[in-house]
């Protein structure tokens, strides 16, 4: 079967550097591999997603010379998260941030990392019954395993214990990325997802979502973010140029590929087109395996 990989950017703001070194990443894999490559905006968030983003994101990736066989907008998909909600097991939670953190804080069950895992407060009664309500999967009790095909790391979760109950639907409505990118993988084909390292750790979550819902686990690779010099990774919050800085600043696509490349320590020209790329992407990646691609 062929390849088929995507880029998922969210719509909230112009792409900075990190985003289109990721975005560059997934077009070399796709395209290296002979595969199609899907465009996806994830704009679920909508108190989040700014309209010009899409026709910005759309033009950076021209500019770059970086191309898409199908575009799709996850705001218009919304029948199918419903469907795959229906067929999950939830219930409704009502409790506020900040009565789950103080929920953590009196279980002493120290969360991992800044995350912290939901103690169940509502798994037997909605704890305040006239609030909205979010809607929260009631998470298997398992270990889920995740292997990156980039790495070679692997990452085993229990999931009551390091997951938790986690939100599928919000108390808005707007329906989580989790629950979404799976979905939307699934039904659009994926086979390989390459990301941003930060999704590392949400993969072992959405491996248990792809296997309660019978869809496939594509393969997965997670790359580098690009961080700034004090070690900060880049973000549209944190102030980050966007691409367009680069090129009013008469930059050409060439150069600024070159830098993206030179970033991920590639020995390329001061100008190079994506193509030129694909030797460097193949020479970092390791050969394919098929990981966990097992249909329940
Ligand atoms: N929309 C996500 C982001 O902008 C990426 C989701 C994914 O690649 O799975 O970070
Ligand atoms: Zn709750």
């Amino acid at each position: 079967m062929g390849v088929v990989g995507r880029f998922a950017p969210s719509p909230t703001g112009a792409m900075h550097l990190g985003n289109a070194r990721t975005a560059l990443l997934a077009w070399l894999h796709s395209r290296s591999l002979g595969g199609r490559h899907l465009l996806r905006f994830e704009d679920l968030d909508t108190g989040r997603v700014r309209d010009w983003a899409y026709d910005t994101t759309r033009r950076d990736l021209e500019w770059l010379g970086l191309d898409w066989d199908e575009e799709t907008r996850q705001s218009e998909r919304l029948e199918v998260y419903w469907d795959a909600l229906a067929r999950l097991e939830t219930y409704p939670c009502t409790c506020t941030r900040r009565e789950v953190q103080a929920a953590v804080q009196a279980s002493a069950g120290a969360p991992h990392g800044e995350e912290s895992v939901y103690p169940g407060t509502c798994r037997e009664h909605t704890s305040h019954p006239g609030r909205p309500a979010a809607l929260r999967w009631r998470v298997p009790a398992i270990t889920v395993c995740a292997t990156d095909s980039l790495s070679g790391l692997q990452l085993c979760q229990h999931l009551p214990s390091e997951v938790g109950d986690f939100v599928l639907q919000r108390s808005d409505g707007a329906f989580a990325y989790h629950l979404a990118v799976v979905v939307d993988d699934a039904l659009m084909g994926v086979t390989d997802v390459v990301r941003g390292a930060d999704l590392w750790t949400a993969t072992p979550r959405q491996i248990a979502l792809q296997q309660s819902l019978g869809y496939l686990t594509p393969r997965s690779l997670h790359v580098p973010l690009m961080t700034d010099f004090g070690g900060a990774r880049l973000a549209k919050r944190a102030g980050a140029p966007p691409l367009m800085t680069y090129r009013e600043r008469g930059d050409s696509p060439g150069q600024l590929l070159s830098s993206l490349a030179l970033s991920l320590g590639w020995d390329v020209p001061e100008e190079v087109s994506a193509a030129d790329l694909m030797p460097h992407w193949k020479a970092m990646r390791p050969p394919l395996i098929n990981v966990s691609s097992t249909q329940t």
